[in-house]
């Protein structure tokens, strides 16, 4: 049977500056009612600059029921820190959303999945830092940021920190995560559909997405890191909650967290992974 897919958010304030509205809480209170209404919790990946502007929505989304991650103190992709930088940084986000929780803060997730081969050194500063797993690894090539030829399932890096990486759907030459962000929200149902076929054969599938999927409102502005592509940060928006619908239909994963713990359960690690040893 295939596994279930789990809900996950990337919580960030996606303004060019702070002459546009603020919309995320507005927006991010309608999707704590959608995933209320069915029962789902999942996980919520929270940039730590958004913690400390909202401390109350984030202690909202923490009552829902719902796993709180940090998506870095500021969003930027972890190849533009320092080793330093990226390390102060990170303790200070995951200190603050623990502060603000009251729980405990075990995941990561890098802005747009920026773990890469230029960026492994990132792993060993999560792992001193108390992280339990990242979710932050896109395995394919990518115009964007991608890391070939690291698994599509589930694994361990050597230090131990377990990875959750991007579920990946080949369709024709290209590998992308169809199940979330544009690419779910720009294709038509039945590429989804069949995209989903592929993917739920991984153990752990997850969705993402942000609050600007759901945003109908917002004014469009030019995204400087989509380039050309910008304009598909705008499209199908009207339609994200009628296809997340879809894709949760037959029922939702647990929170990441929980998904891992069933993972080792269940034997998907490979005992060398389990001791932190390198294949
Ligand atoms: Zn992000």
């Amino acid at each position: 049977m295939a596994a279930p897919i789990t809900f996950t958010l990337d919580l960030e304030d996606h303004r060019p500056d702070e002459s546009f509205p603020l919309r995320y809480p507005t927006v991010m209170r309608r999707v704590l009612e959608f995933l209320a209404e069915r029962n789902i919790t999942g996980t919520i990946f929270v940039v730590g600059e958004v913690a400390q502007a909202e401390p109350d929505l984030i202690r909202e989304v923490a009552a829902h029921g719902h796993e709180i991650g940090l998506h870095a103190w500021r969003h930027v992709p972890v190849t533009s820190l320092d080793e330093e930088t990226f390390r102060s940084e990170t303790a200070k986000g995951k200190a603050l959303l623990e502060d603000v929780t009251g729980h405990p803060v075990e995941g990561y997730r890098a802005p747009t999945f920026s773990l890469v081969p230029a960026s492994v050194w990132a792993v060993d500063v999560l792992g001193e830092l108390g992280f339990t797993y990242s979710s932050s690894v896109l395995p394919a090539p990518n115009p964007l940021f991608g890391f070939p030829g690291a698994p599509r399932h589930p694994f361990m890096w050597p230090n131990g920190l377990a990875e959750l990486p991007t579920p990946l759907a080949g369709l024709g030459p290209l590998n992308v995560p169809y199940l979330g962000g544009t690419y779910f929200r720009i294709l038509p149902w039945p590429l989804v559909a069949l995209a989903r076929r592929f993917v739920t054969s991984s153990p752990v599938p997850w969705t993402y997405v942000h609050p600007y999927d759901f945003d109908t409102e917002e004014r469009y502005w030019p995204v400087p890191d989509a380039g050309r592509m910008a304009p598909l940060l705008w499209v199908n928006r009207k339609r994200m909650f009628a296809k997340l619908d879809r894709l949760m239909a037959k029922g939702a994963g647990a929170p990441l967290r929980e998904r891992l713990d069933e993972a080792r359960r269940g034997g998907v690690f490979n005992p060398a992974e389990a001791r932190g040893e390198q294949r």
